[in-house]
């Protein structure tokens, strides 16, 4: 039996939450017993980088190694995976949670018959059946899920799995495109988001609320970034008053992040903010009001006042 994991690259390298969701599969076959994990790669990539898939717990990697398959689109993707889950015999498919897996993934469980859970914030529980642990309501509340059937799709959400390092390297297979699969869908135009650091995928965000009161105290967000190699965000009136670009904008209605850590500097910590921050592994919030809703989901918390308390933070960083 085997367990396929879609992986995703960015600018030639392997995302970090597709090594996350490798390290998930690896830990899901030692749980399920006897289980080989294979990553799925769409696109024209290095081979010693995917090599290095193997680290994560992947023992093979196909690669479909067609250059028309380096731009993300749902219905060639969600063709392809699904006549590998039937080659391969999959009996589970572990894609990282996003927007774009979503739709892949429920197209794969159409195609296939599949069981499928999104949202996933638990390895499996094989002691009586299968069942999964997902996030509801913004991640303000959990539900266990029993999945039957022979053949299971996971999208699993950020942090659930510290990622897998070893020496081991991937084998790597390549395939051709099937036939019969369509590509009905082409990009014809591009512009990236301005910033070194993508937000989507960061180790560290530094985000300003209105509390910064303008756009002109910008400075001290950049400046704690740069210090720490983090990418910036903000909360929604601050992209809509048009002081920061709106593919900052994090929360329910903008970018859904996970980072290792998540400063949250002059932000109120309304609910629809904290539904886009809610998978971080660590939060603090730094707000002048000790009342301020963020304390309350915040892991550290600094009550003060951020023109104060921000330099003093990048000063300190930056000696370390
Ligand atoms: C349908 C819907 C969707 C939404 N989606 C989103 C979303 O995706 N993302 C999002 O962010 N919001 C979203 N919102 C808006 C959300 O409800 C809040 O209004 C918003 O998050 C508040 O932004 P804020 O915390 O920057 O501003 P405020 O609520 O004005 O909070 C500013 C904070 O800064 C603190 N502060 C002020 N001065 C200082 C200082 N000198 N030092 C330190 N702290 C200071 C204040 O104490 C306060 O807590 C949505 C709302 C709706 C209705």
């Amino acid at each position: 039996m085997s367990i396929l994991v879609f992986v995703e690259c960015a600018d030639g390298s392997i995302k970090k939450s597709s090594r996350e969701a490798v390290s998930y599969a690896a830990e899901a076959g030692n749980l399920l017993g006897d289980h080989e994990v294979i990553a799925v790669v769409l696109g024209k990539y290095p081979e010693e980088e995917l090599e290095s898939l193997g680290s994560n717990g992947a023992s093979k990697v196909i690669l479909v190694d067609d250059e028309r398959l380096n731009e993300n689109q749902i219905r060639v993707y969600s063709d392809i995976l699904s006549e590998l889950v039937q080659s391969q015999a999959a009996s589970l498919v572990v894609m990282s949670k996003s927007s774009f897996s979503d739709n892949v993934g429920g197209r794969i469980a159409g195609k296939t018959g599949a069981s499928i859970v999104s949202n996933v914030t638990s390895l499996p529980d094989v002691s009586s059946g299968f069942s999964v642990n997902k996030s509801i309501f913004t991640g303000k509340a959990f539900a266990t899920v029993s999945m039957s059937g022979d053949k299971k799709i996971l999208l699993v959400k950020r942090n659930i799995v510290e990622i897998k390092e070893s020496s081991d390297k991937a084998l790597i297979e390549k395939r051709a495109v099937p036939d019969g699969c369509v590509f009905s869908e082409k990009i014809t135009g591009k512009s990236k988001a301005e910033g070194d650091v993508l937000l989507d995928d960061a180790e560290i965000v530094v985000s300003g609320g209105r509390g910064l009161r303008g756009p002109e105290n910008w400075g001290i967000i950049e400046d704690l970034a740069r210090a720490l190699g983090a990418a910036k965000g903000c909360s929604k009136p601050v992209s809509d008053l048009e002081w920061r670009p709106h593919h900052e904008h994090v929360g329910q209605t903008g970018v859904k992040v996970s980072p290792n850590l998540y400063i949250a500097i002059g932000i109120s910590g309304a609910i629809q903010h904290l539904a886009g921050v809610n998978s971080s592994k660590v939060l603090v919030a730094i707000n002048k009001d000790p009342d301020a809703p963020f304390f309350k989901a915040a892991d550290y918390g600094i009550v003060g006042d951020a023109f104060e308390i921000v330099p003093r933070l990048t000063k300190k960083v930056k000696s370390l």
